[in-house]
């Protein structure tokens, strides 16, 4: 039997049941059609949208390029400082790839041990590409985990968010956020199925009032008239990204016209964060608490080769103002493990990520490109929520 079929016959069995009835309760019920071997989908578990559940609301700041991240050399006296900053909104999901790029260059010093400046996303996996590579490698840092704007972010593989302009997506660009993509997705299909499930996949829900041809106005990710057009990448690694479903009105319980299902590479960012930091020290890395205020302090320390990861730290650090900040905020709901799913609600700056330390609410808000503004907004989080909320009134 065609598996799109079966799932047909599956909710035409269990039409009296509520749609969001628990996962245990559709085991039990059996399609009379059903051949051994197959289990019946299970259905979903409503989320506990309320804002009393809320026991995090936290703002990152992204730290956009308009032509995409800087990965480059700079002599500074005796020093070589590789630059490895500007990652947007893609810097977890780039970090293996534009790490490789970085550690290529300073391999090229002929140094054995280097330090990295930054603790984050970019900071850590450039100190684990380091440490693959034979490197000795000392991490100095202002923040480390759970404190970095790092920790705040989504967590999920997105390459192509808020990682360049349309007009900086030169060709050779493409070719360089092409490969940072292709490295990084083969990374984390290394890091599935490990204790903690620190990296997996998870299926989605994307839903429209409208049809999804109809282009929106505004909509999640992007601002509005302030923020610039960003170039579609998307087809550079349609061999590696699984493609959306269209789902019947029967075949989901959310009450819009339009939804389509999608699976999505999700990051648990403590569990995986707690694992490259874990990494880092068994290979004999070591961390040192250094706050720079300028790049004459690097002259200070022994290495002679440096990674500055600082992220949007670069800005103030180097007085780089090509870094423009792009604030987001994210609300953690209390972790339901039942709750396997993402949505994304298209048009009303909604999106839920299932992760396993909370269920992530992110709603975007108009005035966020350009903001460096980091104190967290709770009314806009317990709207969101509410709005969440909304999807399972049905
Ligand atoms: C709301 C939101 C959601 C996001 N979701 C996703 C997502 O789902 N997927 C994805 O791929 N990306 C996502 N991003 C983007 C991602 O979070 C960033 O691209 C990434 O965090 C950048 O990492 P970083 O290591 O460069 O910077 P940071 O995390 O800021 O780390 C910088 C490090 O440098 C140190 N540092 C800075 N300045 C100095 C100094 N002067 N002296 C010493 N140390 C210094 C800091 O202490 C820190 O250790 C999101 C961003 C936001 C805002």
């Amino acid at each position: 039997m065609h598996r799109r079929q079966f799932i047909g016959a599956a909710s035409a069995t269990l039409g009296t049941l509520s749609p969001w009835a628990c996962a245990t309760s559709v085991g039990a019920a059996e399609p009379p059609d059903a051949r051994p071997g197959f289990a019946p989908p299970g259905l979903l578990v409503p989320i506990q949208a309320r804002p009393d559940r809320i026991i995090d609301v936290s703002v990152c700041t992204r730290p956009f390029r308009a032509q995409g991240p800087r990965i480059e050399a700079q002599r500074f006296g005796r020093q070589t400082v590789v630059h490895n900053y500007g990652h947007g909104g893609s810097g977890w999901s780039l970090s293996w790839g534009s790490a490789a790029q970085a550690v290529r260059l300073a391999l090229a010093t002929g140094e054995k041990r280097i330090a990295v400046i930054g603790c984050g996303a970019i900071g850590l996996t450039t100190a684990r590409e380091a440490q693959r590579a034979g490197l000795r490698v000392r991490i100095y840092c202002r923040e480390q985990p759970p404190l970095v704007r790092s920790s705040a972010a989504t967590g999920v593989w997105s390459p192509d968010s808020r990682i360049c302009t349309e007009a900086g997506a030169t060709p050779a660009f493409q070719r360089q956020w092409e490969a940072m993509a292709r490295h990084s997705f083969r990374m984390y299909q290394s890091l599935l199925g490990l204790a903690g499930d620190p990296v997996e996949w998870r299926d989605g829900y994307v839903l429209s009032d409208t049809p999804f041809e109809q282009p929106l106005v505004g909509g999640l990710g992007h601002d509005g008239p302030s923020e610039p057009d960003y170039p579609d990448l998307e087809a550079l690694l349609s061999d590696i990204r699984p493609r959306s479903v269209p789902l019947a009105r029967h075949q989901h319980p959310f009450d819009v016209p339009h939804a389509r299902r999608y699976s999505q590479l999700v990051f648990n960012l403590p569990a995986y964060t707690r694992l490259l930091m874990d990494d880092f020290m068994r290979d004999g890395g070591e961390i040192v608490h250094r706050d720079f205020a300028s790049p004459r302090q690097f002259a200070s320390l022994t290495e002679r080769t440096l990674v500055n990861a600082t992220g949007y730290g670069a800005r103030a650090l180097l007085g780089d103002e090509s870094i423009i900040p792009v604030r987001g905020q994210t609300a953690r709901l209390i972790p339901q493990r039942e709750v396997n799913y993402g949505i994304t609600y298209r048009g009303h700056n909604l999106s839920v990520v299932p992760r396993r330390d909370g269920i992530l609410v992110q709603a975007q808000a108009p005035g966020d490109f350009g903001n460096a503004d980091s104190m967290p907004d709770r009314a806009a989080s317990d709207a969101a929520v509410q709005r969440l909320a909304g999807l399972f009134k049905a």
